[in-house]
């Protein structure tokens, strides 16, 4: 820190600007996170609600209190951890993601976003500086969904998606429930989910997919999480041998689910931000002399809007009717799940741009293709999400990394994003 940013002063947004976060802190924190459940292969495995679930949080709980910062849980563990503003009638200004990982997940995901913005806190504290609003960092329970479903539990909860009690009743494989084990680390918190304003929700991440590094951008400005539609589709036809059945008289449910899964791609390529995927195929009777009866398979279509998807459930609808006409086989699709898209708001995706421009790092508009904890947060509150790239896209895996580089300058845009925010809601 060079010593001018020691006088910056709240009054002085001239000086302001001047202000950086300290990378090495930010990096070193990291680090000895990611010791808690560290792999053999530099990654991380820290479970929700495992006892190395609970050490993570005692530690960035830890970390807040020396930061002078007042914790609150509430009743699905979710830990809010609040620096006063100048004016505390007004709601906090508040950023943050998850601490759980992955079974094989690195040190990234999640963690980058909690740490951040406790950094941010630290660089205020460094510099004296007051906000008008408060600021809180937050940490959400169960974000990856890898011990109990559903994903993004703790900010479900807390904007009423689904009830505490229903989180409560999720198992895990040993038969485990989530009440259970959240008693047994000791976060049942006593406050009730939901029962927080908040005044604007920031999250920074990791991008999770490889936008950023192929086009040398450091910083994401999310436009957008992408709605999501899941399928089961089942295809049925009449199971025959291979030698004797002539061509022209099968009933072959892999030929006609061949040709749905190729229009799944087509119809997902008409459209800028158009995913579609075909991930999980079952055949039977799975036999290599005997002509398909049944193929089930899943269909994930993700696009910009909830428009969007409907578009594209629109036409996937249309084709199949027509196939089954001229193939005379009976072809079902079922929705299975439906997230909506989440359109984060103009204030902090124009705060998050300024923020970049402010710093001096190249910046992109870009949409997220996977969840997270914003998406329902961005049903409270004016949200937005900073994303910096990640080696080679990879994420949900032991080697994922993020550049020293990268994590200071998404920290460094989280901080004057947060600034501006809090400040203008005086
Ligand atoms: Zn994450």
């Amino acid at each position: 820190m060079t010593s001018e940013v020691v006088s910056v002063s709240s009054t002085d947004n001239t000086n302001l600007g001047l202000l950086r976060i300290n990378g090495q802190r930010l990096w070193d924190s990291l680090m000895e996170l990611a010791k808690i459940g560290a792999t053999p292969k530099g990654g991380c495995c820290r479970l929700t609600l495992t006892d190395l679930d609970r050490q993570g949080r005692d530690l960035v709980i830890g970390w807040g209190k020396d930061a002078g910062l007042a914790i609150s849980i509430d009743k699905i563990g979710n830990v809010f951890m609040r620096r006063p503003g100048r004016n505390n009638a007004l709601a906090p200004i508040v950023a943050g993601s998850h601490i759980d990982t992955q079974p094989t997940g690195g040190k990234f995901d999640g963690n980058f976003g909690v740490l951040s913005a406790l950094e941010v806190v630290r660089t205020l504290n460094d510099h004296h500086i007051e906000t008008d609003a408060p600021i809180e960092v937050v940490f959400w329970t169960n974000e990856e969904g890898s011990r109990f479903v559903p994903v993004m539990m703790g900010s479900g909860v807390f904007a009423g998606i689904f009830p505490l009690e229903y989180a409560y009743a999720a198992t895990d494989v040993d038969g485990k429930t989530v009440g259970d084990e959240l008693k047994k680390i000791g976060y049942v918190g006593s406050q009730e989910p939901g029962d927080h304003p908040i005044g604007a929700y920031f999250e920074a991440h990791i991008e999770q997919g490889p936008i950023l590094e192929e086009k040398d951008i450091t910083i994401g400005v999310v436009q957008a999480v992408l709605g999501i539609r899941w399928y089961d589709c089942v295809v049925t036809g009449q199971e025959s041998h291979a030698g004797p059945t002539p061509m022209n008289l099968r009933k072959d449910a892999m030929q006609v689910a061949s040709h749905i899964m190729q229009e799944v791609v087509a119809i997902a390529n008409r459209f800028e931000h158009g995913r579609g995927t075909v991930g999980m195929v079952q055949v039977y009777p799975n036999s290599r002399n005997v002509v398909p009866g049944t193929v089930k398979f899943s269909i994930d279509f993700r696009n910009l809007t909830d428009a969007l998807v409907d578009e594209m459930d629109a036409a996937l609808t249309q084709y199949v009717t027509q196939l089954m006409a001229t193939t005379g086989l009976d072809i079902a699709i079922t929705q299975v799940s439906k997230y909506q898209a989440a359109p984060f708001h103009p204030d902090n995706k124009a705060a998050v741009a300024r923020a970049a421009d402010l710093l001096g790092y190249s910046r992109m508009d870009i949409v997220s293709g996977a969840g997270h904890d914003a998406v329902y947060m961005s049903e409270l509150a004016p949200t937005g999400m900073i994303f910096i790239p990640c080696k080679d896209g990879i994420s949900h895996n032991e080697i994922e990394y993020a550049s020293p580089e990268h994590v200071t300058a998404g920290a460094n845009v989280l901080l004057h994003a947060m600034l501006e925010t809090a400040r203008a809601v005086a």
